[in-house]
């Protein structure tokens, strides 16, 4: 491993959900961060309590973009790049699916080509996604998935698998030094509470007393991975000697389904909220759990946070920010749901 305070990041997708916590957790180890967003999913509220912070800055800008000067010509020489740059809840990557299919690909490409310049260590993160609708179960690495190249979800599925392609191929003409991590369901404070995802939806409607929304018979399954368990696979992959040359899953295995989460949110948060069963979204995965023998024979990585642990960390967090919004005026969760989704 090496000393992580030489570090010098650059962090994309860093005002979202993961992106903000992975940068405080490299400001913690004494890294620089430079954070670029564009603020499409991410929010300025996940990096204010770094405004006063000296090794850290943040650019507004969209990686499907030239990378701005200020990024390319600045003083900073970037060791390490992270990618985290697209937008990964279902509705909000289905919304403008050409713009997603090009974060995935335009925005790896322009980053590769920052990493070769600088000759930066780049970490692409991929998704449990490229494994689609799998029929092997738990997923391995190894495994090439079942992914419907025409469906509503592949702009993000195939997205990722291009830029994977485009990552390894980067590495296998030794054009830059990459790392790729298969990001298996993750939840945590921070989440939007209009994201969409079951976890932020589940957990918002049980502390509101709404209708809890469960797709199809509730029976499909998810393994779900706290934030902060992400974060450190993520550095650990990002720090791992010599390159793993192949990509790692980072997930818990803990498994379960959408129902059984539901009555667990239920219980811990005491809430009265009723179970409604709504469609099925189409090509939604039955099962999902990760294989991650890799990540623990590689990185000696695997979770430590148990899911009641992490539940009622992520519910007291959604019910402080809706005390928050009251005393603040910025609406109900409910509320900010509406107007996220009508300004997407
Ligand atoms: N889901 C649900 N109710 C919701 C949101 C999602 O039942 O309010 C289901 C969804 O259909 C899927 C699972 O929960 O089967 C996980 O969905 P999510 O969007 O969180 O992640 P992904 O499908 O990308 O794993």
């Amino acid at each position: 491993m090496e000393d992580r305070n030489t570090k010098t990041a650059l962090v994309t997708g860093g005002a979202g959900f993961i992106g903000s916590h992975l940068i405080d957790a490299l400001l913690a180890e004494g890294a620089t961060v430079v954070c670029l967003d564009s603020y499409l999913t991410g929010r300025p509220e996940n990096l204010r309590h770094l405004e006063r912070e000296s090794r850290f800055d943040f650019v507004e800008a969209d990686v499907i973009d030239k990378l701005p000067a200020k990024i390319r010509l600045g003083k900073i020489r970037f060791t390490h790049i992270y990618n985290l740059a697209c937008a990964a809840s279902p509705p909000h990557y289905q919304a403008d699916p050409e713009h997603t299919m090009l974060t995935c690909v335009l925005g790896t490409r322009n980053l590769l080509r920052f990493a070769e310049d600088m000759d930066a260590r780049f970490l692409l993160t991929s998704t449990s996604e490229v494994y689609g609708d799998p029929e092997v179960h738990p997923q391995p690495e190894g495994y090439r998935g079942w992914v419907n190249c025409t469906g509503p979800r592949a702009c993000y599925d195939e997205g990722k698998r291009a830029a994977e392609t485009l990552t390894f191929d980067f590495a296998r003409s030794g054009r830059a030094e990459v790392r790729v991590a298969r990001i298996f369901n993750t939840y945590g404070p921070r989440m939007r509470a209009d994201d969409g995802r079951v976890v932020s939806n589940i957990v918002c409607q049980a502390l509101s007393g709404d209708d809890i929304t469960i797709y199809g018979d509730g029976s499909q399954t998810r393994s779900f991975c706290y934030v902060s368990d992400m974060v450190e696979g993520l550095m650990r992959l990002m720090d791992s000697e010599p390159a793993p040359g192949a990509p790692v899953n980072l997930g818990n295995p803990i498994e379960l389904t959408v129902s059984d989460l539901a009555q667990r949110v239920i219980a811990l948060t005491g809430s009265r909220s009723k179970l409604v069963h709504m469609p099925l979204p189409v090509d939604d995965p039955r099962r999902r759990r990760p294989d991650i023998s890799r990540a623990k024979a590689i990185l000696g990585w695997e979770p430590k946070v148990g899911l009641q642990q992490g539940l009622e960390a992520t519910a007291q967090w959604f019910s402080d920010e809706q005390n928050r919004s009251v005393v603040f005026g910025r609406g109900t969760a409910r509320e900010q749901m509406a107007v996220g989704i009508a300004a997407e």
